[in-house]
C-alpha cells in the first residue's frame, strides 16, 4: 500500500503492507526538487511502479542497501529512470546478500534489478556521506532551503538496539555533521517530517556518547555483551526473539565492541 503526503515542496510516499504493520514498519520515501529518495520495499515494488507511470521523477537517490530503502530499485530502472548510489550500495543492490527470515517477513525479498542508468543529482542537491546506520549511509542535502532527506541517520533519540555490523561511534560523528549543517527539516523514513530537529539530533547524540561511555567503561572491566546489554539497553526480548537475534541491545554492545 502507498499513501502520498504533500509537505509543500516535498512529498512523502508512505509504503506499508500488513506484514509490515503487523510488526508495526513502514517506510517512507520522498521527492524533493523532483528526485525521488529511496524506493521503499520489495513487497511495494508493484506500487511504486503504479506511482512512477502516474508521476515520473527526473532521477532516484538510494540512501543505503537496506531493502526498505532500495527493494524497489528494480522497479525504477524499469520505469527508465536513472538511479545515484554509493558504490557499495550498488553492488549490495545489484546482488543481494541473504537476510533473516524476519526481514523477508516484514519487507519481501528483493527482486532483479537489472542495468541501472547513473543519475548525476542536481547541484542543489547534495548526497553526503553519514556512515554508522549502514557503511554506505548518505543523506541528502537541500542548502537552499535547509531540508535533509536522512535515510535512517535519525530514526529516534534512543535506539536501543542494532544489527551488529553498525557503527554507533561512525554515527555520532555523522548526527554532529548533520546538526552542523543546521537543517530546518529532516525528513525521516520511519518518522516522516522533522519540523526543527536539531533539538532532537543533539539529543540522540548526546544519549548516544552516554550510552557509549557506559558500555566501554563496561567493557573495560571485562563484562560480556548481554550483562552489559541488559544493564544499559535493558532486556528487548521479544525484538530478540523476532528477528533471531539479529537485531538486538546485545548486538549494540558487539558493534560498540568491535568499532576502534
Ligand atoms: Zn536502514
Amino acid at each position: 500500500m502507498l499513501t502520498v503526503h504533500s509537505h509543500g515542496d516535498v512529498s512523502e510516499l508512505r509504503f506499508s503492507t500488513w506484514r509490515s504493520r503487523s510488526v508495526g514498519f513502514g517506510v517512507s520515501a520522498f521527492v524533493v526538487r523532483g528526485v525521488l529518495v529511496d524506493t521503499g520495499f520489495p513487497d511495494c515494488a508493484g506500487d511504486l511502479a503504479r506511482y512512477l507511470r502516474a508521476s515520473r521523477p527526473a532521477g532516484c537517490i538510494v540512501t543505503h542497501f537496506h531493502e526498505d530503502h532500495a527493494g524497489g530499485v528494480g522497479a525504477v530502472v524499469r520505469a527508465g529512470v536513472p538511479v545515484w548510489m554509493d558504490a557499495r550500495t550498488a553492488q549490495r543492490v545489484c546482488a543481494p546478500a541473504p537476510v533473516g527470515p524476519y526481514r523477508r517477513y516484514t519487507w519481501g525479498s528483493p527482486g532483479p534489478v537489472g542495468a541501472v542508468e547513473p543519475f548525476a543529482p542536481p547541484p542543489a542537491l547534495s548526497c553526503i556521506a553519514t556512515p554508522g546506520h549502514a557503511d554506505d549511509h548518505h543523506v541528502v542535502w537541500d542548502g537552499a532551503t535547509g531540508t535533509v532527506v536522512g535515510g535512517d541517520l535519525f530514526i529516534g533519540i534512543k535506539v536501543r538496539g542494532a544489527h551488529r555490523n553498525e557503527r554507533p561511534r561512525a554515527l555520532v560523528r555523522s548526527l554532529r555533521q548533520c546538526i552542523a549543517l543546521a537543517p530546518v527539516r529532516l525528513f525521516d523514513a520511519h518518522r516522516g517530517i522533522v519540523d526543527a530537529p536539531i533539538p532532537l539530533l543533539v539529543a540522540k547524540v548526546e544519549w548516544m556518547e552516554r550510552t557509549l561511555d557506559a558500555i566501554d567503561a563496561r567493557i573495560k572491566r571485562g563484562d560480556d555483551d548481554v550483562t552489559i546489554a541488559r544493564a544499559i539497553l535493558g532486556n528487548d526480548w521479544v525484538t530478540r526473539v523476532f528477528t533471531a537475534g539479529d537485531y538486538s541491545t546485545e548486538s549494540f554492545v558487539a558493534a560498540v565492541r568491535s568499532e576502534p
